[in-house]
């Protein structure tokens, strides 16, 4: 079989070791003679297991001791609604930094929640590049309950490097696309977010890291698998969680420990993104649409912009086993998602694709 690498934007590659280990354990998993999924979460091993992944993730991450760290289910997009729900208090309104899709959706959910107001922080040149024009915000900042953002806009590639500046404002992430690319400031959040379905493990499962003092001031009609002091008290488990799925994070975040912790990870992923990227900018025949600084190192979109061709790409290059390049349908193109997990082999093997089918086509 023809080597496969996958660039789905997510649900997205695990990395082998990571699969081999829940292979290795799926019939008997510490020696119990069942598999991990058939056990109860309340039970003695499991609640080892989910103990050791929030000391392994504590590690790994940096994240701070005045840090809770919650596994919920819902998505990204169930922390759309929760962010408001939990945070919302006495300022009565929130600052939403609109980059793009999903940075918009997060607005557009929270509006059934609370009062906000918007502000768009990217610009498109007369050349069509994107870039963001934007990130300090710390004179208008304090008026607000908190200011929410996402790091990097999966779908068009964008990423915002610096962390935005909102004075003492209570800062709230989405870094569902590129969370634990890099270490990250994390005392400079009072919230950060993440689907797990590209950095961290299967989807199912959704990271919030949490500051303890903004815990406990949900609105009333908070439903408790929302609230944010209620699962904090239950271990995340105010109903059953799903087990498979953080059970596989505790593999991912051990393996990255292994592997020697986000700063190996960082070096690799800036040196995945910058050879695509300087193919990229020499090729007369494909482009990128994002300002150097705002370059995702995640999700890396480019376009023939012909829409057959791009279409005949992405079938040619599934055949010779570089899968899921397809770009999102609201921009269409191509999308290299480029997460943890990919090798730079598979980089590697993508510009050689690259470069037969421009050869070919142009
Ligand atoms: N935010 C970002 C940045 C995303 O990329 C996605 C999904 N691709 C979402 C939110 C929505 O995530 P979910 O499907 O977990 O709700």
């Amino acid at each position: 079989m023809t080597q496969v690498f996958n660039f789905s934007a997510g649900p997205a590659m695990i990395s082998k070791p990571v699969l081999e280990k829940a292979q290795s354990e799926l019939l008997n998993w510490l020696g119990q003679g069942t598999s991990v999924m058939e056990v109860s979460h309340r039970g003695k091993l499991f609640m080892e297991m989910i103990t050791e992944c929030d000391k392994d993730l504590r590690q790994l991450f940096n994240v701070p001791d005045n840090y809770k760290i919650l596994f919920l289910q819902g998505g990204a997009r169930g922390q759309f609604a929760a962010v408001p729900m939990n945070l919302i208090g006495a300022k009565g309104k929130a600052l939403y930094l609109n980059s793009g899709h999903w940075s918009g959706m997060a607005a557009k959910e929270a509006r059934n929640f609370c009062e906000l107001d918007e502000i768009s922080i990217v610009d498109k040149d007369e050349n069509g590049v994107i870039s963001v024009n934007r990130t300090d915000f710390s004179d208008i900042a304090e008026q607000y309950d908190y200011v929410h953002y996402c790091t990097n806009e999966t779908i068009t590639g964008v990423q915002i490097k610096e962390i935005p500046k909102v004075g003492n404002a209570v800062l709230v992430a989405d870094m569902s696309s590129d969370i634990m690319s890099k270490p990250v400031d994390i005392s400079k959040f009072g919230l950060i977010y993440a689907g797990a379905q590209k950095n961290l493990g299967p989807a199912g499962i959704t990271l919030v890291i949490v500051r303890e003092d903004l815990i406990g001031h949900a609105c009333q009609a908070t439903p408790s698998i929302w609230n944010y002091e209620t699962q904090a008290n239950s271990d995340s488990m105010i109903n059953t969680p799903p087990t498979f799925a953080w059970y596989l994070c505790a593999l991912v975040f051990k393996q990255m420990l292994a592997e020697g912790g986000l700063e190996i990870y960082a070096k690799r992923n800036e040196k995945k993104a910058a050879l695509l990227y300087s193919y990229l900018e020499q090729s007369q025949f494909y482009r990128n649409y994002i300002a150097v600084a705002n370059r995702s190192v995640m999700n890396v979109t480019f376009s023939t912009d012909n829409d057959e061709l791009n279409a005949k790409f992405v079938a040619e290059a599934a055949e010779a086993g570089l899968q899921a390049l397809k770009g999102h349908k609201v921009l269409g193109g191509m999308r290299a998602s480029i997460y943890n997990a990919m090798p730079i082999e598979g980089v590697e093997a993508l510009i050689a694709f690259m470069k037969k089918f421009e050869a070919e086509n142009a």
